[in-house]
C-alpha cells in the first residue's frame, strides 16, 4: 500500500481538488483507493458526499470520543458511488484535537497504526491535509511515503510552500527517514505574467522537486467539484484532466522503477 499526503500550509491552493482528482484516476486505473479527509473543514467529504458528522470520522481514530473499546478502523470507511474509491471522512470535531491531545505524548503515529489495519483492503491511500501544522498534519506526514505539495502559481503562495517545507524537515528529523516531495504548480494561467513568473521561480528555486505537469486553471474543475463528481468521471475537464493524468504518471514512476528493479533482482536471483 502506497500512502501520499497532499499538503500545503496555505488554503485554496488545490489540495482537495488534487486529492480527489488523483484518487479518482487511481481508482479508474484499477487501484483500490482510499481518500482520507484530514481537514476539519471537511471539504473533501462534502465534495464526495460522505458526511463525517453522522458516520464517524478521522476524529474517532484518536480515542478521544470516550469509547472504551477503540472502533475497528474499517467501520469508519465508506464506499462511494465510484468503483474502488472509498472515503474516511472528516468532521468539525477534529478542530478540537490539538487542544485535547496537546499534552499527551505518542499521538503522532495514530494514523500509521490505523493504516496498518487497512493495508489488506487498499492499494493506495491519499491524505487531504489541513493548512495548519498540528496533530493531524504530523500524523499525515508520519504515515506517508510521498508528499505532494500543490502550489498556486502566484507570488503569495510561495510563503505557504516555504512554511510547508520547513515543517517537513522538522518531521523528517523525527521520523528518521526522508519523505520524498513533489511540488505541483496549480491554478496556472499562461496568459498572466504573474503565473509565468511564479512557475519560472518555482523551477529555478526547487528544480527537480517541481513536477513537469502543471495544473491549469480550468473552470470545468470547479464545475466538477460543484456537481460532486471526481475529475476522472467529468470528461468536460479536458485540460485539467490531462494535466492530472500526466501528474499521476510522474508520481507513479518511482514506484514503477522500484518494482522493475525488484523484478530484475528476482530474475537475476
Ligand atoms: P484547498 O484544498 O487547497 O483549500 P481546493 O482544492 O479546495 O483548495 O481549491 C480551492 C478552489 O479552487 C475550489 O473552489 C476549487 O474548485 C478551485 N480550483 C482548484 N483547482 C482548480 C483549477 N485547476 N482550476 C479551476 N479551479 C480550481
Ligand atoms: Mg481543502
Amino acid at each position: 500500500m502506497q500512502t501520499w499526503a497532499i499538503a500545503n500550509q496555505k488554503g485554496g491552493v488545490g489540495k482537495t481538488t488534487t486529492t480527489v482528482a488523483l484518487g479518482s484516476l487511481l481508482a479508474a486505473a484499477g487501484e483500490r483507493t482510499l481518500l482520507i479527509d484530514m481537514d476539519p473543514h471537511a471539504s473533501l467529504s462534502g465534495y464526495i458526499g460522505v458526511e463525517g458528522g453522522t458516520h464517524g470520522s478521522v476524529y474517532d481514530l484518536f480515542g478521544t470520543s470516550g469509547n472504551a473499546i477503540p472502533l475497528p478502523v474499517r467501520t469508519l470507511v465508506h464506499a462511494t458511488r465510484w468503483d474502488r474509491l472509498s472515503v474516511l471522512p472528516a468532521s468539525a470535531a477534529m478542530i478540537t484535537l490539538d487542544r485535547q491531545l496537546g499534552t499527551r505524548a505518542g499521538q503522532g503515529l495514530v494514523l500509521s497504526q490505523a493504516l496498518a489495519e487497512l493495508a489488506p483492503d487498499f492499494d493506495h491511500v491519499l491524505l487531504d491535509c489541513p493548512p495548519t501544522l498540528g496533530v493531524l498534519m504530523v500524523n499525515a506526514l508520519a504515515a506517508s511515503d510521498r508528499l505532494v505539495v500543490p502550489t498556486q502559481t502566484e507570488a503569495l503562495a510561495l510563503a505557504g510552500l516555504e512554511r510547508m517545507l520547513r515543517s517537513l524537515s522538522m518531521i523528517e528529523r523525527s521520523r528518521g527517514r526522508p519523505l520524498p516531495r513533489t511540488i505541483v504548480p496549480t491554478l496556472y494561467d499562461a496568459r498572466t505574467h504573474a503565473s509565468r513568473a511564479c512557475l519560472a521561480q518555482l523551477r529555478e528555486q526547487y528544480g527537480d522537486s517541481v513536477s513537469e505537469a502543471v495544473i491549469p486553471t480550468d473552470t470545468q474543475i470547479r464545475e466538477a467539484s460543484a456537481a460532486g463528481i471526481p475529475l476522472a468521471s467529468w470528461p468536460a475537464a479536458k485540460r485539467g484532466g490531462m494535466a492530472y493524468r500526466q501528474l499521476l504518471d510522474e508520481l507513479r514512476l518511482p514506484a514503477r522503477e522500484a518494482s522493475v528493479a525488484s523484478s530484475a533482482r528476482d530474475a537475476a536471483a
